[in-house]
Order: C-alpha cells, then structure tokens, then sequence
C-alpha cells in the first residue's frame, strides 16, 4: 500500500478532488459511534489495491504567512508520500503560487503528476498546454467537480508508484505509541527498548520497514511502529495537531495494538480525545497509558478517582485497559508488554460457533428483546466471521427490531463471558 499526496495552492480543487477519490467508503466500523471525521487523510479503493491519499491543503499552520504553510505542505507531501499530484486549475491559468510550488517539487526525487483541474469541457481542456511551462511532464485533465479525468490519473499514479516493500509482521506483536506533544511518547519507548530482557535486533525473514524497530522480550518478537517518527529530534511539525494526527493514523493502521499515552502530570486535555478516538475507529487493540506517574502527588484513592476520569472523559473506549507508569523512572514500564500480549490475544481470539450461540441464548433468555410495535426481536443464529477485531454476525428475524442499548447489552454479555480485553467488538445484524 502506497500513499500519494495532493498538493497545490488553495483553490485549485484539491479537497473536492479528495473526497471525489475517498468517496463513501463503506466500512465494517459504520455503527461504531462517530468520534472525530479527519478530511485529509483516507484510504482510497483503486482496482484491487488500496492506497492512502493525503490532501495536504488540509494542513494549516495558524499566524504564518501564506508562503510558510504552502512551503509546509509542500515538505510534508514530499516526506509522507510515493508519488505526489500537484493540481493546478484550467480556468485561472499559471501563477507565481503553481510556479514556486512546482520548482519545489522538482527537487525531490518522488514522482510528480501534474493534474490540471476544473477541466470540465472542450475548451477549458485546451488550456492545459501552457502547464508543459512547469517542467513536470505531461499535464493530465481534469475535473473534480464533474468527475473527469480521475480514473486516468489514479492509473498513472499507480504505475508511478515505486516497488513497497511491504513490511510483513506476520506472527509479530506490533503497537505503536501515539499521544499529543510531550505526553512522553519517545521517552516511554525509550524506557521500552531499554528494559533488562529486551535485545533490538532484525527480525529474521521480515523485511523490515526503516521507521519500525523490532525488539526480542522473553524470546518473543515485537515491533514498534514508526519508532523514528517518535524519536526524531526537532520535530518540526508535531505540534500542527492535524499533521500528526495523520502521522498517527498510518502508525494505528499497521498496529496490533495502540498505546493512547496521557500526560498525567497535566492531566487529560481536547486533544487526547482525537487521538484516543483514532485508536477506537481503527478497530485495534488499545491500552491507555497514563504516563509521568512520578508527578501525581497520590494517595490510595488517587489511582480510582483517576480511572474514573478517564472513563467518563473516553466513554468509547470502556473496553481499554489503564496502565499506570512512568517513562522517566521506568516504573511499571515492564509491565507493559505482558499486557500487550493480553490485549493482542484477545484481538484475535476466535470463539467456537457453539460456545458463542450458548452464551447468546443465554442472554436472550435472562433478557429477552423488548417487543417493538408489538414484534419482538428474535436472534436465530450467530458467528464469529472475523479477528482483529473480533467480528460477529447476529442472524435475526427483523434487523430493524436490534436496537442501539440490546446491541449493547450483548457486548456486555460477550465481555462478561470471554473478557475480551482491550479489544473493541463488532457486531451486526444480517436478516435470516
Ligand atoms: P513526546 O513529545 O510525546 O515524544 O514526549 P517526550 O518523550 O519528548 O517527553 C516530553 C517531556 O516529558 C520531556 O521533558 C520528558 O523528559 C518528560 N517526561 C516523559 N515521560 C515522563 C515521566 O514519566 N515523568 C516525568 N516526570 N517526565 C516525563
């Protein structure tokens, strides 16, 4: 899976362009509560592949000037992508903006595509010619308005795009750590490779992703992922909340399991509702990790009362287990990765059809569905259909008749019988 980035200067279409691309994606996750939308990140459907595509004008600096923030983008396109479009627009022609961003884009080594935009009929097509002037090629028309032209850009795209090594984790644990600037996400997985039983070392027989950083605990295998990421020094763009949440999102997406860290020596704040809501979506394991315990001047009631505002604050994510640690002392540190493995277990658990089956007759029959206008909902059969996160399929007599709150209760009842720790679950309904 490769990614590719839009570029170009505000208004030439980009976001329209984006969303043409991105679509409605329909996913397995659609009844899972909405947590934050982010636009400039998707994942984009093209033949049999999937790709990821980053609309870079969705990042935005505050108080810099204009030249600054397209500059940005421009660095941080050619930093996160394999191939990159830049867009331009037929009906305004050529400016100084297209001709700055273009000379910027020639420096690096990635493949460019220039994509004309607002290409809607004849005689705006013709007006891709004085974009040859960009020294980027072929210029290709366009509309993103009208839905023109795309299906030939994503071909070129494609085939532009270099050889992935696909770094294949196959029978490895991988997390990432993510959370706002200086919650202690490099510390703590400093704190990590430093434990006494960890030996860094290449993973045999994976090719292995530059940014990940594989580590042996206890003779079993780990990956940390977009390690670099996290500890690169000076990061420039960490603290525009949109950039690094995109930075998280590719991190979540190769993940076992999620690390949502919490400052706790500033307590919980806006921002870690984003990221705590980007592990829930992606349907991954997650482990909340209060960090910089040291700090918290505590009593024995301190730890309860803080879990107590971590739940109300991530309703969400009631499934995901607390830790308590801190990176700079290391305490508790070790305890992590045991509980890691737990979580990472309980991703994948598969439940027998018959176990499963009895465990929701049961639960039927202690609470049986309300009755609906007069009919009630009755669940035939269920099957667990997928891992990762476990996926199971009620086939009922009326799928209108599942309500929101027996949905719910359910997941209880699932929690209560296998644990199910740290992983959310997804349930749906199929008519029989
Ligand atoms: P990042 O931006 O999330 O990678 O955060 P850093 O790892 O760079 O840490 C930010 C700051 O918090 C640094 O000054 C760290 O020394 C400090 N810090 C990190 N973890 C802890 C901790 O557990 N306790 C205390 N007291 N400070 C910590």
């Amino acid at each position: 899976r490769g990614t590719i980035a839009l570029v170009g200067r505000p208004n030439v279409g980009k976001s329209t362009i984006f969303n043409r691309l991105i679509g409605q994606r329909k996913s397995i996750v659609e009844d899972t509560p909405g947590v934050t939308r982010d636009r400039i990140y998707g994942i984009l459907d093209w033949l049999t592949l999937q790709y990821r595509l980053i609309d870079t004008g969705g990042i935005q600096i505050e108080d810099q000037p204009f030249s600054e923030e397209i500059n940005m983008q421009v660095e941080i396109a050619i930093e996160e992508a394999n191939v990159i479009v830049m867009i331009v627009s037929a009906k305004e022609g050529i400016t100084s903006d297209d001709v700055a961003i273009a000379r910027k884009l020639k420096k690096s080594n990635k493949p460019i595509i220039l994509a004309v935009n607002k290409a809607d009929n004849e005689s705006l097509r013709m007006n891709i010619y004085e974009f040859y002037e960009l020294g980027l090629g072929d210029p290709i028309p366009i509309s993103g308005a009208h839905g023109l032209g795309l299906g030939d850009l994503m071909d070129i795209a494609v085939k532009d795009m270099p050889d992935q090594k696909i770094p294949d984790y196959e029978g490895i644990t991988s997390f990432c750590v993510i959370g706002r600037p200086n919650v202690g996400k490099s510390s703590l997985v400093n704190a990590i490779l430093k434990e006494d039983r960890v030996i860094v070392s290449d993973v045999q027989g994976t090719t292995r992703d530059a940014i990940d950083t594989p580590f042996k605990f206890n003779d079993k295998e780990y990956m940390i992922i977009d390690t670099a990421g996290i500890r690169k020094r000076g990061k420039i763009y960490e603290n525009i909340e949109k950039y690094s949440i995109l930075r998280a999102q590719s991190a979540i997406e190769r993940a076992n399991v999620v690390l949502v860290l919490i400052d706790g020596e500033l307590g919980i704040r806006e921002q870690d509702k984003h990221v705590a809501g980007l592990a829930h979506e992606a349907g991954k394991g997650v482990i909340i990790v209060y960090n910089k315990w040291d700090t918290v001047e505590k009593d024995d009631k301190t730890m309860n009362k803080i879990t107590k505002e971590i739940r109300a604050h991530f309703k969400y994510l009631d499934y995901a287990p607390i830790a308590f640690v801190s990176a700079k002392t290391r305490s508790k540190v070790n305890q992590l990765i045991p509980l890691i493995d737990t979580v990472h277990d309980y991703c994948t658990m598969r439940i027998a059809t018959n176990v499963l089956n009895d465990v929701i007759l049961d639960a039927q029959m202690m609470n049986p569905p309300k009755p609906h206008n007069g009919r009630q909902l009755k669940i035939l059969y269920s099957s667990q259909v997928a891992v990762e996160p476990p996926t199971f399929v009620l086939f009922v007599n009326d799928p209108e008749l599942f309500h929101f709150s027996y949905k719910r209760y359910l997941e209880n009842k699932l929690r209560e019988a296998f644990g199910f720790v740290g992983t959310p679950l997804h349930i749906m309904v199929r008519k029989k």
